[in-house]
Formats: structure tokens, C-alpha cells, sequence
């Protein structure tokens, strides 16, 4: 986030970006965010997206005239966007030429009510060929006042002139080889490790899931963050502080923040043993901050794979959270 939002700062925004990285670490919230960044009605450009204002709240619910987000009908279907009687035939699983057109049209007019137009394609690598190739022309002469967010889990299935076109922000796994040595540091036998690490994408949510043992260190951030004195979290950095520990807390904390929000919209989390745990937070703590949270989440995961101190790293992680509680 800080990479494109010092770029809106800068009123240098590039007019197409590729946010690619594997499915769960939060490439649809950075485009979210970056809508709102773009649209934010505060005066003070460090301070947005503000999250409260007629602008951050219209994109957050999905009606702002100035964001678009093309979707296959799947998609739309799977999130109740559109009703199975709206469709004539089976739904769609690409994004279709007919699509891209009408996208296209909605972006040559001026914005209407904010700054920036945003269009938003997810996935991208939904877009069949006949849709790519119409979407390049775009591309080539975009719109003035328009960036579009391309998601994709599989940016290799994309045209390469489509991603030649974008600037890539890349959302980035955690490397197979710093799984598997957590994985055998807790015992874990190594061919298993490495199986495992294999099938869990770059994440150690998953590689760990099976093995339920983020509640005692999940609990002690909590009671970190909800504590009066910063000295808890601080402690928690110190201890942590060593550059693989410091990322897997990082990653914990971001898989946690996830399921929070996840509780909090009614839905059951993944870590199903800390329910509970999830719900008591999803009653106390304002959704806004939650997404503050896993936006942090992902911002101190980025520096931490870009050889980040390990203690100053989570020391920002966890200040930073416990600030976001007391606004
Ligand atoms: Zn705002």
C-alpha cells in the first residue's frame, strides 16, 4: 500500500496496475483501499482513506459511481451481487468482450463525483482473450483520470501485452524454505515439512493449520493490544524479534484479523478452535480499525520479506494496532 500510496501522494499514479500474489493475502482490500485513497473527500492527503467519509463509505459498500469492478457472473452470483433469474442461460465464468466494452464506455465520460475514476478487474485472468485484447486498446489510451486494478492469483495466464501495460505490485508468499524450517523446528518430520509447505501457497496459515498452535501466542497479542501500558507489546516485539519468528507473528496476526472480520460479518472463521476468541474481538473492535489492522498486517509482512528488522518491524505491527483500537 505504501508503494501506490505514495504514488496517489505524488499525484503520480500509474494508470493500470497488476496486483498479483496467491489467493487470501489481501489483494482486493489493497484495490479497495486504493479506490478510497483515490476518492477520500479529507483534506489532508496522509490521512486518507479515511474510512468515515461519504466517498470511503459509498466504495466500502460497493455504490460509488466512480468505481467499477468487473467480475465473471460466477463471481457475482457466489458474492449475492446479481440473482440466478437475472441470467439468461448458465452463468459465466469469464469476463466477456461485451463486458470490457461496456466498462470501457462507462470510463469515457468525466468522473462524477470523485477525483479518480477506478476500475477494478477480479480476476483478471478471468478476462478471455477476446476481452484482453479489447481491454488493451483501453489500456493503450486509457481514459484521462482513470487507474485500473488488475487482481490475479495467475498473472502468467494473462496476455503478456496486458502485463507489460501495468505496473505489478507484487502481494508475495512466504518462500517454501522458510516454511518448511518452521514446520521441523516444532518437530514437524522434514519430508512431511516439506510436503506440507508445498501445498500451502506461501502461506503459513495454511502450512500450520492442521496443527492449531497460534492460541497462546494470538491470546498474548491480544492481551498486548488491549492492554493500557505498551510495554506487553513491546516485549512481544523483543521476543518475536528475530526475522522468521517476527514474520510468522506478523502473518498470525493477519490471518486473525482476517478471521475477526470474517466473525464479524457472521461467517465462521477459519481458525475454529479461537471462534470465540474471534467473536469476543468482532464486538469490541470497529471494523474500520480491523481493516487498518490487516492492511498494517500486509504492509510490515512486505517489508519483513525485504529484510525488515524483525523487533522495529513488529514493534510498528503491534504499536501501530493498539493506536488504530484507541481512535
Ligand atoms: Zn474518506
Amino acid at each position: 500500500m505504501r508503494q501506490l500510496r505514495g504514488a496517489l501522494e505524488r499525484g503520480n499514479a500509474h494508470h493500470a496496475y497488476l496486483l498479483a500474489g496467491p489467493e487470501g493475502v489481501g489483494k482486493e482490500l489493497l484495490a479497495r483501499t486504493f479506490a478510497q485513497a483515490a476518492n477520500c473527500e479529507v483534506e489532508d492527503v496522509s490521512a486518507r482513506p479515511c474510512g468515515a467519509c461519504a466517498s470511503c463509505r459509498g466504495i466500502e459498500r460497493g455504490n460509488f459511481p466512480d468505481v467499477t469492478v468487473l467480475m465473471p457472473q460466477t463471481e457475482m452470483l457466489a458474492r449475492g451481487l446479481i440473482a440466478r433469474a437475472d441470467l439468461e442461460g448458465a452463468p459465466s465464468k469469464e469476463i466477456r468482450v461485451d463486458d470490457v466494452r461496456a466498462l470501457a464506455r462507462r470510463l469515457s465520460f468525466a468522473a462524477l463525483r470523485g477525483r479518480r475514476k477506478i476500475a477494478i478487474v477480479t480476476p483478471a485472468d478471468a478476462l478471455n482473450e477476446r476481452a484482453q485484447n479489447t481491454l488493451l486498446k483501453t489500456l493503450e489510451e486509457p481514459p484521462p483520470g482513470t487507474t485500473f486494478l488488475m487482481i490475479s492469483a495467475n498473472p502468467d495466464a494473462l496476455l503478456p501485452t496486458i502485463r507489460s501495460r501495468c505496473a505489478r505490485v507484487q502481494l508475495g508468499p512466504v518462500p517454501e524454505d522458510v516454511l518448511v524450517a518452521r514446520l521441523v523446528r516444532d518437530g514437524t518430520p522434514a519430508a512431511e515439512a516439506k510436503e506440507r509447505a508445498a501445498r500451502a501457497e506461501g502461506s503459513f496459515s495454511r502450512a500450520l493449520a492442521a496443527q492449531g498452535q497460534w492460541g497462546e501466542l494470538l491470546a498474548g497479542v491480544e492481551s498486548a493490544l488491549g492492554s493500557d501500558d505498551e510495554r506487553a507489546a513491546l516485549d512481544l516485539a523483543e521476543a518475536y524479534g528475530e526475522r522468521d519468528a517476527a514474520l510468522e507473528v506478523a502473518d498470525a496476526v493477519h490471518a486473525w484479523t482476517r478471521d475477526v472480520l470474517v466473525a464479524q460479518a457472521g461467517g465462521v472463521p477459519e481458525m475454529r478452535e479461537l471462534a470465540a476468541k474471534a467473536n469476543e474481538i468482532a464486538a469490541s473492535v470497529a471494523p474500520r480499525a480491523l481493516l487498518a489492522q490487516a492492511e498494517l498486517c500486509a504492509d510490515v509482512i512486505e517489508a519483513l520479506r525485504q529484510n525488515g528488522n524483525g523487533r522495529l518491524q513488529l514493534e510498528r505491527l503491534l504499536i501501530g494496532a493498539r493506536e488504530l483500537r484507541r481512535v
